[in-house]
């Protein structure tokens, strides 16, 4: 079986323990390889390598550090087939969304700070004839990483690039849950001759790996995508260490549909804000609030289009569902749905597991599931769920629409679906979110800012707001005369 290795100063090396951890392929429920089982000795070791590193890289010309990241894109474009298989036996996620999403837009991440490092600049405040200010954006030092398991590659290079472009050095951990894509990574980084030390990426899990990163003396800076509550209780350790902090959290994100809205481009997106990697983006859209007069049409046919889509083997072409990403997590989300049932929810369509039998029949399907009849206060409306499942709610005025949606702890992302432009700016000036689509959704340009407001983070990643993050801006005042 195979082993999985950590990357520490340039070279793959085992866990200084010695012990592994299953990693479970969700299409089949079985384990297919190993995983270090690292702890505080093998993060110790990586940041004494990115410390040792971040003497050189935090002053290797901007020109050296984009070379390597954009050879890392080429590299990673040049492996889409193996990494977008990868990425789709360790998450379940549908090798063609693998292909078509995650690996290209991993690539991207590293070439979009390949180059944005090159634009990137700082201001100069004059005093008249008395003094001229000029600020210097220093890289931090060495970054701790930690990302999520819904989209693997995709995230973890969305902290890796910016950090490495800004002169950082990084201790990264990817999910325990989905590191074989980060190990490639490590295979890549080798073989575009990043200098040792500059990344390192220990495996293991969060309580252990993570934590050491998250309580090291020495790392300054935090970037932390997950849950809200792993986010809470990493603040609560960075805080008194007034390290930098940047936390991309949970969502329960609102789908606000009007009756004015283009009916078919509304309701061929929201079938994949929905259900899009089984609804395991933290953008998905679990709350759809829809406009009375259009209620009855939408639900029919949102009901009658989700029951076509294909739930299954996640290697398939024609697969619209791949299998949820672990046992645990598949069930949390039937947990979910019975709480729905309880609350007096009535399931339109799915509300239950599904077997695609043959050599998958022990892997973690759910059918994608419509769920109506709920208030907007129960905890189905208000708690992360994270799976294909989502409601429908009507409404009766855009201020009530507004009150509903703003209903959450959340604030992460949110749709506006109308042709009425006025409304629409209206909307999205009020909605409580750190990203607003209207008439879209997931269409992502890497420059603007990207984070969520309420228990969905603290930050902002993106553009050259990421940039900002991995640098700390010192002034220097120089006296004229
Ligand atoms: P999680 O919080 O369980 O884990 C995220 C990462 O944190 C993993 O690498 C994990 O090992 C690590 N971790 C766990 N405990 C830790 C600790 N005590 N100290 C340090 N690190 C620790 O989240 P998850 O289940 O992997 O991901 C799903 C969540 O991520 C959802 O809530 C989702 O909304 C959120 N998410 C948010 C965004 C965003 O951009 N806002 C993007 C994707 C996912």
């Amino acid at each position: 079986m195979q082993k999985l290795k950590n990357y520490i100063n340039g070279q793959l090396a085992e866990p200084i323990a010695k012990s592994y951890i299953d990693n479970y392929s969700p299409a089949n429920g079985k384990v297919y390889s190993l995983i270090p089982d690292s702890d505080e000795k093998d993060v110790e070791l990586a940041y004494a390598a990115a410390a040792a590193a971040f003497k050189s890289w935090s002053v290797t010309p901007k020109e050296t550090r984009s070379y390597y990241l954009l050879k890392i894109a080429d590299l990673i474009e040049q492996k889409l087939d193996v990494l977008a298989a990868a990425e789709s036996k360790d998450n379940g996620k549908p090798f063609k969304l693998a292909k078509r999403v995650d690996i290209p837009r991993a690539a991207a991440n590293f070439r979009f700070y390949g180059t944005g490092i090159l634009h990137f600049s700082a201001q100069s405040h004059a005093m008249e004839n008395s003094a001229i200010n000029y600020t210097l954006k220093q890289p931090v030092g060495v970054a701790a990483c930690i990302s999520p398991w819904n989209l693997p590659l995709y995230l973890f290079s969305w902290k890796i690039a910016p950090a490495l472009a800004a002169g950082c050095t990084v201790v990264a951990k990817p999910s325990e849950v989905t590191p074989m894509t980060a190990f490639l990574l490590s295979e890549i980084c080798i073989e575009a001759g990043l200098p040792p030390g500059v990344l390192n990426i220990v495996h293991g899990l969060g309580p252990k790996v993570g934590n050491a990163m998250v309580s090291h003396p020495n790392i300054p800076l935090i970037s932390f995508t997950g849950g809200t509550a792993t986010g809470k209780h990493i603040a609560s350790i960075a805080a008194p260490m007034f390290k930098k902090l940047s936390l991309e959290l949970g969502g329960k994100n609102p789908n606000i549909i009007f009756a004015d809205c283009n009916y078919e481009d509304m309701l061929s997106t929201t079938l994949n804000s929905s259900f899009s990697n089984q609804g395991q983006i933290c953008l998905c859209g679990s709350r759809i609030f829809v406009e009375r007069p259009l209620y009855e049409r939408f639900r029919n046919d949102f009901v009658a289009q989700t029951k076509r889509m294909k739930v299954g083997d996640p290697s398939k072409e024609d697969t619209r569902i791949g299998a949820i990403v672990s046992k645990g997590h598949f069930d949390k989300i039937l947990s979910y749905i019975d709480l729905a049932k309880q609350e007096g929810g009535n399931v339109l369509c799915g509300g239950k597991s599904f077997n695609p039998g043959g050599e998958l029949s022990e892997g973690y399907y759910i059918e994608p599931t419509i769920i109506e009849g709920l208030d907007f206060k129960c905890r189905t409306n208000q708690e992360e769920i994270f799976g294909p499942v989502v409601t429908i709610t009507p409404f009766d005025t855009e201020e009530e629409a507004l009150m509903m949606a703003n209903s959450t702890t959340y604030g992460l992302a949110s749709m506006v679906w109308t042709e009425n432009l006025t409304r629409a700016h209206r909307m999205a000036n009020a909605i409580h979110a750190g990203i607003v689509w209207i008439n879209c959704w997931l269409l992502r340009d890497l420059r603007t800012p990207f984070g969520g407001v309420k228990a969905s983070g603290v930050g902002r990643e993106g553009g050259f707001e990421a940039l900002d993050f991995f640098t700390e801006p010192k002034n220097v005042c120089v006296k004229l005369n």
